[in-house]
């Protein structure tokens, strides 16, 4: 089976993805390889930074791999925080704070929709593919329930009466923008691998 290196250090982001993708590849981590440290997002696009993670480790590796970057992106906001969503009350990754502020800029405005993008840059075979996975929702004037994490409480997805931090894991995975842009990832991976 083909391996494939997942550009992230996180476990359970990894754990979730294997399972999407289970016999089609066999996924790695950059822990999993022994790599450390953090791969640059100095990008300011969700397709830069997705791209330039991909290259990294294609540049340090050599072989077939994926990056995804995600933003929340916020209509009446111009799609702020988007590419700055993890840092957007500051350097550190404050979802609390990131939240205050989010609920303070959008305070003025009538206008509450907002969507989650996630892009996923693939490397495979030396060519580049981008995939991408939208789910639409708006914001809530204050934070609701206590799953998820991020943005999570205040967000309310298009055609639910629940806030993604109200959801199950499981619930909100099989609605979600990463989820949506992983199934686009793996239809693509079952054509070409097929031939
Ligand atoms: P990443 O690219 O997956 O690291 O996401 C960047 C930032 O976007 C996170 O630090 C969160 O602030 C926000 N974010 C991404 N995905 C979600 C989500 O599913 N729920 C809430 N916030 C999210």
């Amino acid at each position: 089976m083909k391996t494939l290196i997942f550009a992230t250090g996180n476990a359970h982001k990894t754990e979730e993805v294997a399972l999407l993708l289970k016999g089609l590849v066999q996924l790695k981590n950059l822990r999993e390889l022994g790599f450390q440290g953090d791969l640059p997002e100095e990008q300011d696009t969700l397709e830069g930074n997705a791209l330039q993670k991909a290259r990294r480790v294609y540049e340090l590796y050599g072989q077939d791999c994926f990056a995804d970057d995600t933003g929340l992106e916020v209509e009446a906001l111009n799609m702020e925080p988007g590419v700055y969503s993890a840092r957007y009350a500051g350097q550190e990754n404050n979802p609390r704070a990131n939240t205050e502020k989010l609920l303070r800029k959008l305070a003025p405005y009538q206008n509450r929709k907002a969507r989650f993008r996630t892009v996923i840059a693939l490397i495979i075979d030396g060519r580049e593919h981008l995939f991408e996975g939208i789910v639409r929702g708006e914001i809530l004037k204050e934070g609701r329930g206590t799953q998820g994490f991020g943005y999570d409480p205040v967000f309310l997805p298009e055609g639910h009466e629940r806030s993604f931090a109200e959801m199950s894991l499981e619930e909100k995975n099989a609605i979600s923008h990463r989820f949506r842009a992983i199934q686009k990832m793996k239809a693509f991976l079952e054509t070409k691998l097929k031939t």
